[in-house]
């Protein structure tokens, strides 16, 4: 005799969030009903193993079964399927404590948010009526002598009935809702579709699911020998899924060229990754994460689109593929996924918890990921260096990112070319190198080391024989700023504000020359006004006839790597003009100030453009730069 019952209010609520919700993640109903298989088996062997009533061969598996002409996906296990009680309170209410809080969230989220929640942790089984217009259980339990079939169509009620079955288990079959028009449901009939998605979230379920599938073979002749071009469909039992996943095997099964052919089918590769990790961890929270620094930037991990995560499995199955939660916003170019029994595939515990504990999980994952940045930049120089030159700019971004929240971290990662040494070093090893006189840690932002070694600032500096870091990244002096100092030691640019080097001008100090020309240094300010804030006598000149430097604060370097910002003029370094004191060009600025010619103007603006162009600034004015080089050459020429 059949019974009709009513749907308990909170299954009423989730089901109509089922059935008229529009979204994405429909797909995830296969996922959830072939969890459910997996677990009910689970809980047969688990059964069987102290009750001796229980069949213990098993011969676990699941079966898809599709019927186009019927428009059913029939999903069937030989799990510990549900007496006529535990079918009406498992699948005529939710019971669960996480659901009531989820609920709450759901009501409070906004509708892309939703999606969010529904498709990251699923909803079990009345995900099914987001494609279905009618579901049927059929199922036995081996703890009574009855089979029962619920059946509803997800809206007020539903009907449970006795039914013939005397196989152990559950059949759900799911009737596709029919959309006339855009047929949208009728891909799910597809034997691709099915494969598909099976290998998509359930690649890694421990028990085998099975699927008739059609295989085109070539016909065979009276001699059993194959006609060419011709072909016999057939079908036969495939089972779709792989079930041990790779970082599930015993370590010894984990060979290294199967980890990175996994690595470069799965996240589309074309060569090896630089390294993997692969960590278990078992305490509070169990996970296992297999990890990948790939051997090259992703192209596009600059661009805005570009999705940072780790992949997200709950127990072998896959929920999420890009888990934000897992990665620092730095460690963006790494790839893996993190595997864990302890997140609920559905909504049965605690969903608000789940943050904290992904958190939790990143957080170990970015330590080991360091400490083994560590152990390589230690072990193995070259290989780091290599691993530096593509991910480099990502450990300063880090030193950089959040106020500096993870500097401490880093900051031993950072390597630098230096401007007297053949190989990079790291901060701790420049600072053990310092001559005892040398009191800061001096850095040069250029491109390259040749660059870098023949700006003008670094001839007083290289004198004195202290080694110079090159900066050649737009992030590094951000990073810098943010650590401020290392070992107490700290970081000043050889183009900015004071050098701290005791004067070591050679007739007479800096600031006695700067009295005696004053005039001549106030007229070229006058000249330069609009250009530099100031016009100095260098102290760290020797060599060249001038260059620019900037006041402490913003930095040229900053300057450019901000250039490109709205309100970017905020971000201007303020310019100083320093002249060699001895060099002969002083000399010539000096005669023609006294004799008060009117080329000094132009001998102004050439020697600031002049310094513009060191610095890898765009010339002010190209044309009048060329006209006014042009006519001191005639002149020069004409003499
Ligand atoms: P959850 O799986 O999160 O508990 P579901 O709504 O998917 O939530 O399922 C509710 C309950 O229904 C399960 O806990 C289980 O007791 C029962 N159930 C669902 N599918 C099966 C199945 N194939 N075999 C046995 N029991 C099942």
């Amino acid at each position: 005799m059949a019974e009709l019952k009513k749907f308990k209010t909170e299954s009423k609520r989730l089901l109509e969030l089922m059935i008229n919700s529009i979204y994405t993640h429909k797909d995830i109903f296969l996922r959830e009903i072939i969890s459910n298989a997996s677990d009910a088996i689970d809980r047969h062997h688990f059964s069987s193993l102290t009750d001796e009533s229980l069949d213990r061969e098993g011969n676990y598996s699941i079966i898809i079964e599709r019927d186009e002409k019927n428009r059913t996906i029939t999903i069937k296990d030989n799990g510990i399927g549900m007496t006529h009680d535990e079918l009406i309170n498992s699948l005529g209410t939710i019971a669960k404590s996480g659901s009531k809080e989820f609920l709450e969230k759901m009501d409070k989220a906004k509708k892309e948010e939703q999606l969010e929640l529904i498709g990251q942790f699923g909803v079990g089984f009345y995900s099914a009526y987001m494609v279905a217009s009618k579901v049927n259980v059929k199922t036995k339990s081996p703890f009574s002598d009855k089979a029962y079939m619920f059946s509803s169509d997800g809206v007020e009620s539903y009907k449970i009935e006795e039914i013939d079955k005397t196989d152990r288990g559950t059949e759900v079959v799911i009737y596709l809702k029919e959309e006339k028009e855009s047929h949208e449901y009728d891909h799910y009939l597809e034997e691709f579709t099915l494969r598909d998605l099976v290998k998509k979230y359930s690649d890694y379920v421990r028990y085998p699911i099975k699927m008739e599938v059609s295989k085109s073979v070539p016909k065979l002749d009276e001699k059993g020998e194959k006609i060419s071009g011709e072909y016999d469909e057939v079908t036969e039992i495939e089972i779709l899924n792989s079930m041990v996943p790779l970082w599930k095997k015993p370590k010894k099964e984990q060979k290294e060229e199967e980890i990175n052919s996994f690595y470069r089918k799965k996240y589309y590769d074309y060569e090896d990754p630089f390294t993997h990790l692969l960590l278990n961890v078992e305490g509070n929270l169990n996970y296992t994460a297999l990890v990948f620094i790939p051997k090259h930037a992703p192209q596009n991990m600059y661009s805005e689109k570009y999705e940072k995560g780790l992949q997200l499995y709950s127990r072998g199955v896959f929920i999420m593929d890009k888990c934000k939660d897992l990665v620092p916003d730095y460690l963006r170019f790494i790839k893996g996924l993190v595997d864990t029994s302890d997140l609920p595939l559905n909504i049965s515990r605690e969903v608000l918890q789940k943050t904290t504990d992904l958190e939790k999980i990143g957080k170990n994952v970015e330590k080991k990921i360091l400490s083994r940045l560590e152990k390589l930049l230690k072990n193995d120089r070259e290989k780091y260096i290599e691993f530096f030159k593509q991910f480099g700019v990502n450990i300063k971004y880090g030193v950089y990112d959040q106020f500096g929240a993870s500097k401490d971290l880093l900051k031993d990662l950072l390597i630098y070319e230096t401007i007297n040494k053949d190989a990079y070093v790291t901060l701790s090893e420049y600072v053990k190198d310092m001559p005892k006189e040398q009191e800061y840690i001096y850095y040069a932002s250029s491109k390259n080391k040749v660059s870098a070694s023949s700006l003008p600032q670094m001839d007083l500096i290289k004198k004195k024989g202290f080694d110079v870091l090159i900066f050649n990244d737009d992030i590094d002096e951000f990073a810098i700023s943010m650590l401020g100092e290392y070992e107490k030691k700290k970081f000043k640019s050889i183009n900015q504000g004071d050098l701290g080097l005791k004067d070591e001008i050679k007739d007479k100090k800096i600031e006695e020359l700067t009295v005696d020309h004053k005039d001549l240094l106030d007229k070229l300010k006058t000249l330069l006004e609009k250009d530099v804030v100031d016009v100095r006598l260098s102290k760290r000149l020797t060599d060249a006839p001038v260059c620019l430097v900037s006041e402490d604060g913003v930095s040229f370097e900053m300057e450019k790597a901000l250039s490109h910002l709205p309100n970017s003029e905020q971000f201007k370094a303020s310019r100083v003009l320093e002249i060699n004191p001895n060099h002969k060009m002083f000399k010539s600025l000096e005669n023609l100030f006294n004799d008060n010619d009117s080329d000094l103007e132009d001998f102004a603006d050439l020697l600031y453009q002049q310094a513009l162009m060191i610095e890898g600034f765009p010339l002010k004015d190209p044309v009048s730069f060329s006209n006014k080089m042009t006519n001191l050459m005639i002149k020069a020429a004409s003499k």
